[in-house]
């Protein structure tokens, strides 16, 4: 039989996946479940999407061929330059798509949880763009770590609130994100911003960032006279610019996936969150999934120099295409990913994301031939991670 790699009617990946939430919630979910594909589907909403992603967003965006670090390691380089979008990186794709689902379910107040800023940034935006109300919940651990994002996420009209309980980061930001949405079902959206939650929010949310395989595809007929590259390489937090970069191929065997994990100091460190090599079934966030787990269940504090990988879980579709062997998963140490940074940067004149140099470190793991065509994912640009890269370098 042909293993499915999209997802079933109650929001299955193979083992994975479902919605694991408290009674409270249960409304809210379902709404979404119910209406996400039909709104999703109207030529109105297709029409609206699409103009913003071209005009707002700046997509297309280019594939680039890069020629020096083709050269280098011998074997034909594509990058995807989603470095490019607005707002500088993949995640406005589903910030706008999401914004636009809420508008037509009549919801007036946007609630998101943010880590490193850069899915608040990406809501507050939308927000701003379409006048409603934006609250971002965000650790107040990481709002002392991440003050230009926070004066981004003020500059544009949102609020931030800030997490009180636990370690004060993420997994705090979030809960309180699902409380406050319990206790304002009706009028209030909470945009998720990555492939992980309750179904149906990993499908919808790969369904948005899909953009970017649909692009890879015509950009690589036009280019090489195939939509098929040999492997297409993404790096993995929740998952989400990784699923929208292998979308299109997923049915494809001859297109080889990579998916790049963070393994922070090392595998078996203790310090990384290489969540799906070191990950055992588990629940985090509404979905069954793979997770970094003590062995009665507590989940483990993840470790990476980016903030943007710096997750315990990984989408349900991820854990699914790692279980089937599908996708190959591997781990690249903070040292290779800044050291990848740095090449990318003086031979490519490309500054990227810590979390996208993560992807490049692949280029030094396998040998590919020459005649191979490799589709990098350039999912985000430093600008944000300059202070790392001062630290790190002592630029
Ligand atoms: C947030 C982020 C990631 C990680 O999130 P995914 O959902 O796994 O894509 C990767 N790269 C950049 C630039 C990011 O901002």
């Amino acid at each position: 039989m042909k293993t499915n790699f999209n997802v079933t009617d109650n929001g299955y990946y193979g083992n994975f996946g479902g919605a694991f939430i408290p009674e409270m919630l249960y409304p809210n979910v379902e709404e979404l479940r119910e209406n996400y594909l039909k709104i999703t589907a109207e030529p109105s909403f297709q029409k609206e999407f699409m103009e913003l992603l071209v005009d707002y967003v700046g997509r297309p965006t280019p594939l680039y061929f890069a020629k020096r670090l083709s050269a280098k390691y011998n074997t034909k380089i594509y990058l995807k330059r989603e470095d490019l979008c607005h707002t500088g990186a993949h995640k406005i794709n589903n910030t706008i798509g999401q914004i636009l689902v809420a508008k037509k379910l009549g919801k007036t107040r946007i609630i998101a949880e943010t880590g490193a800023g850069q899915h608040g940034v990406a809501t507050a935006t939308v927000c701003a763009l379409m006048g409603l109300q934006c609250i971002v919940y965000m650790g107040e651990v990481d709002i002392k770590r991440q003050a230009p994002n926070v004066a981004r996420m003020k500059m544009l009209g949102a609020e931030v609130r800030p997490a009180l309980s636990g370690s004060k980061t993420l997994k705090d930001a979030t809960n309180e994100a699902i409380r406050d949405w319990i206790n304002n079902p009706e009028d209030t959206h909470y945009i998720i911003g990555s492939v992980v939650g309750p179904h149906p929010y990993p499908d919808m949310v790969a369904r948005f960032q899909a953009i970017i395989s649909k692009e890879i595809k015509a950009q690589l007929l036009e280019k090489e006279g195939t939509e098929f590259p040999d492997y297409v390489i993404a790096c993995v937090g929740g998952g989400s610019n990784a699923a929208g970069t292998f979308y299109h191929f997923l049915d494809d065997e001859n297109v080889n996936l990579i998916a790049v994990e963070a393994a922070g100091k090392g595998v078996e460190s203790g310090e990384s969150a290489a969540t799906s090599i070191l990950g055992k079934i588990g629940i985090i966030h509404g979905s069954k999934t793979l997770l970094m787990q003590t062995n009665d269940g507590q989940i483990t504090e993840p470790y990476s120099i980016s903030a943007g990988l710096d997750y315990p879980g990984v989408g349900p579709l991820h854990s699914h295409l790692f279980e089937t062997k599908r996708a190959e998963f591997i781990a690249i140490t903070d040292e290779d990913a800044m050291q990848s940074g740095i090449e990318l940067s003086q031979m490519e004149g490309i500054i990227p994301a810590i979390e996208t140099a993560h992807a490049f470190s692949v280029l030094d793991k396998k040998q590919f031939k020459s005649t191979d065509i490799v589709v990098i994912n350039l999912s985000g640009r430093g600008d944000k991670d300059l202070n790392t890269y001062i630290d790190y370098f002592k630029l």
